[in-house]
């Protein structure tokens, strides 16, 4: 704490893995005195830098930007780049810590890190966001590549943002390396499914555990929080698997439609005109409600799916989710729920599935972009969806197994975890004191 002053996400997300881990190195005290804990508290690089750019009024803005290398045991730096407004040193590194472990848990060649800057796009101009995003790959060019970092998208960054930084790094470089960046477009080296990775995988998720306890998403109501890149797939999945996401939000407010999310409405409103939520229910013609502030997480559901943003879920809305009989919980987003929340969870034998596993689909199907780009190839979406679907099964099972080995059966928190972290302190282990 003393070390790392003022990061209270840092703080919280390396505390909720190491509590799970006790049970680790109490099996294996060489993880202990080889210091890897200690090791993993300190990310490998930390990159900060100023980035100026100039406004349609012609003003000069600065922003700051980040880049956390936090571990590369396992292969490159792996990891989205947030543009948000709250985006600070400490954000960075809590999502780069857990990062780590979602990328080793995907069973992957990747390493972990994260980065952003505190640009807020939100009523930017195309101009603004484009220069912008030269002047922070200007820098960030220096630290990245195909076999030492490979930045994605996040909060803020889509496939209008990967674009711009994309083409400046090409720029710069005098290079093609289509494998430095991933969420690229079709045409210029990206994949299919990357787009619809982390919403679909945070619902088979939710799907894996349901099944796992003899329940489905057949009829039931879903709840979906935010309305960017992981909440629209997750609805989209969601409604694929046979349930109903009844919800959508904003950081202004929430929809509810009880008839089902209209989907291609929302596609149209978010991604193609970049509205706000309030405009889904003005022009469903009266089907859906709109609030203005509130909690998505009053509306009755059997499964929610937060997909916002971290510490959006708390203690009295995971006893609400449960008052109103929820039954499964998958985090879309990283770290949606706070520690207390999910204690709710845990107390109340709710399926809870933990970002780091239930939304490693999106990373997972950057490095499949990753291989996609290494051999020159573009593979079909149904062969890119069923490695997709296989993997997110693939690390149900790993966190199920995981959890009845160390005697805490259903504990997808501690599976995850746990599963996440051996694969990284064996290759620690075998590196030295590095
Ligand atoms: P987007 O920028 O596409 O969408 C974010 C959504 O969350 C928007 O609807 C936004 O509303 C809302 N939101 C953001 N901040 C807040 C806040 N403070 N309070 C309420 N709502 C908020 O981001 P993504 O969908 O890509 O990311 C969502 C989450 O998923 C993040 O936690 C991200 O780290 C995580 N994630 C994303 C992956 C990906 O592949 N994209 C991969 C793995 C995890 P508004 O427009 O009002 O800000």
């Amino acid at each position: 704490l003393r070390r790392n002053p003022g990061e209270p996400e840092f703080h919280q997300a390396v505390r909720e893995v190491f509590e799970s881990l006790q049970v680790v190195q109490e099996r294996h005290p060489e993880y202990s005195d080889k210091g890897i804990i200690t090791r993993l508290c300190e990310p490998e690089r930390q990159i900060i830098f100023r980035v100026p750019w100039v406004d349609d009024a012609g003003t000069v803005q600065v922003n700051r930007g980040f880049r956390v290398e936090y571990n590369s045991a396992l292969g490159p730096y792996k990891g989205g780049l947030r543009f948000h407004r709250s985006v600070n040193l400490g954000i960075v590194k809590f999502l780069g810590f857990e990062q780590i472990f979602k990328n080793s848990l995907t069973g992957l060649p990747i390493g972990g890190g994260k980065g952003g800057s505190d640009f807020d796009p939100h009523g930017r101009s195309d101009g603004e966001v484009m220069r912008f995003c030269q002047s922070f790959m200007t820098e960030l060019h220096r630290h990245i590549g195909e076999y030492t970092d490979v930045p994605a998208g996040d909060i803020g960054v889509g496939a209008r943002e990967i674009g711009f930084l994309f083409g400046q790094y090409k720029r710069l470089t005098n290079r093609y390396e289509a494998g430095t960046l991933t969420g690229k477009g079709l045409d210029w080296g990206g994949s299919l499914v990357r787009k619809e990775a982390t919403g679909y995988g945070a619902a088979i998720f939710a799907d894996e555990m349901l099944k796992a306890r003899g329940s489905s998403f057949d009829g039931r109501r879903v709840a979906v929080s935010g309305s960017g890149n992981v909440a629209l797939y997750a609805i989209e999945k969601t409604e694929q698997l046979g349930g109903i996401a009844v919800t959508a939000s904003d950081s202004s407010g929430y929809v509810v439609d009880d008839d089902g999310i209209d989907l291609e409405l929302l596609k149209q409103i978010k991604e193609v005109e970049r509205g706000r939520i309030s405009e889904y229910a003005e022009r469903r013609g009266g089907r859906a409600r709109y609030v203005a502030g509130g909690s998505v997480w009053d509306v009755p559901v059997a499964i929610a799916l937060p997909s916002a943003t971290q510490n959006e879920l708390d203690e009295q809305a995971a006893r609400t989710l449960v008052a109103n009989g929820v039954e499964a919980v998958s985090e879309g987003a990283n770290m949606p729920c706070t520690p207390s929340a999910v204690a709710v969870f845990r107390d109340k034998g709710i399926a809870f599935g933990p970002g780091k596993a239930a939304n490693a689909g999106g990373v997972a199907t950057s490095a499949l972009e990753m291989q996609q780009n290494a051999s020159r190839d573009a593979w079909t979406f149904e062969y890119t969806e069923d490695r997709l679907t296989a993997i997110m099964k693939g690390i149900h099972t790993t966190c199920l197994e995981t959890a009845d080995e160390f005697g805490r059966p259903g504990d997808y928190v501690l599976g995850a975890n746990v599963a996440g972290f051996r694969k990284v302190a064996d290759a620690m282990m075998a590196f030295g004191v590095i």
